[in-house]
């Protein structure tokens, strides 16, 4: 590919991440760092610890010409077998949590399960429906992740991130534009580095945890998660062109597992990744799926669901290739 970066600016950018002392490391397979189990090999990882060094690197990567991209916990990605040729910025080492009363702040590597424990053993409720969300929280942010009608941007109160020129900028909540499944991070370059998120009800820890086991025993009973995949493969269609359906059906033509399923769709396979017998909207890999496997897989279902009923299936799933996300 033309803009693939040359061996010289790698290796120009590894010696000044070393000369940083900033953590990195180089050709790491990175299937195992998604969930899908899914992805070739990255030529550079970066793992800052604070929102400092992810501005260091980012300067770094714009002297050095390289291409770069943010991976959190890799539970909403395919990334391509041929994997990415510039530098992935991991956010894993970013896992501070502080708290005063019920404000939380917390770097963007923190895992929303561990953010639900923390939040739960100081005795504040919020994060019970979003307890289970394997993903980060800079992720979160990204996407704007949720579950049962709880999103992220409710329990925001702001957000940091270092911009495609090392920058570092902040916003409080009421200045940032959240939608569905979306934010003004997605498709953007900025990373995100530091959350801040204000809580207003207290519980005892008990009655929270209590309920955040039961949201895992539903979810568990729901997802097939003994196998890898990425959760959600599509997100919820939008009312306008399912309206025939969710007048007859109700609320359930809102989820693309509706149409996948009557579409006879279940089990459908290509190599080894599969539409869940389980649970319609999930892509599983059954050992050895490749992402063109899936991706082929997704089109599938795509037209298929088109064809019969007419609707148009947008995905939830992030691709990320040799020139970045797609
Ligand atoms: C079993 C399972 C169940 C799931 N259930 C849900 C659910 O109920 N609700 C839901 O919303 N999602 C769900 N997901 C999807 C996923 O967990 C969320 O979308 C999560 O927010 C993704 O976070 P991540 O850290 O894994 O992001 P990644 O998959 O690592 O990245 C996803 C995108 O976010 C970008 N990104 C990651 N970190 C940052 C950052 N710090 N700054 C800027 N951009 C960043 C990446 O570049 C990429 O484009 C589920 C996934 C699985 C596997």
């Amino acid at each position: 590919l033309e803009d693939q970066p040359i061996s010289s600016e790698i290796d120009e950018l590894a010696r000044r991440l070393a000369g940083l002392r900033i953590g990195y490391a180089e050709r790491v397979s990175l299937a195992p760092l998604t969930t899908f189990k899914i992805g070739g090999v990255a030529r550079l990882l970066a793992k800052p610890v604070d929102t400092y060094e992810t501005a260091e690197v980012v300067k770094a990567v714009k002297e050095t010409n390289v291409n770069c991209i943010v991976l959190g916990a890799g539970s909403n990605l395919l990334i391509d077998d041929e994997g990415y040729p510039g530098l992935i910025v991991t956010t894993t080492a970013m896992n501070q949590i502080g708290f005063d009363e019920r404000t939380v702040v917390c770097g963007s590597g923190v895992l929303l399960p561990e953010l639900a424990e923390f939040v739960a053993e100081r005795g504040i409720s919020g994060m019970e429906e979003i307890c289970d969300v394997p993903g980060t929280i800079g992720g979160g942010v990204y996407m704007n992740a949720g579950c049962s009608g709880v999103s992220l941007s409710d329990l925001i109160a702001s957000v940091e991130w270092v911009t495609a020129k090392g920058e570092v900028a902040a916003k409080p909540r009421s200045n940032i534009k959240f939608g569905y499944r979306d934010s003004e991070f997605t498709k953007s370059d900025a990373i995100v580095t530091e959350i801040t998120l204000r809580f207003t009800r207290s519980a005892a820890a008990e009655t929270i945890r209590r309920r955040m086991a039961q949201v895992r025993a539903e979810r568990a009973g729901k997802f097939p998660l003994h196998y890898p995949n990425c959760g959600s493969v599509f997100k919820r269609v939008d009312a306008s062109c399912a309206s025939e359906y969710i007048e007859r059906d109700g609320t359930g033509a809102y989820s693309a597992g509706y149409y996948i399923e009557r579409a006879g769709l279940k089990g459908a396979r290509i190599g080894d990744a599969m539409v869940s017998e389980k649970h319609a909207n999930f892509i599983v890999n059954l050992g050895e799926a490749k992402a063109s496997d899936v991706r082929d897989l997704i089109e599938l279902v795509k037209e298929r669901v088109h064809e019969i009923f007419g609707v148009e299936l947008e995905r939830e799933v992030v691709y990320l290739g040799a020139k970045g996300r797609y």
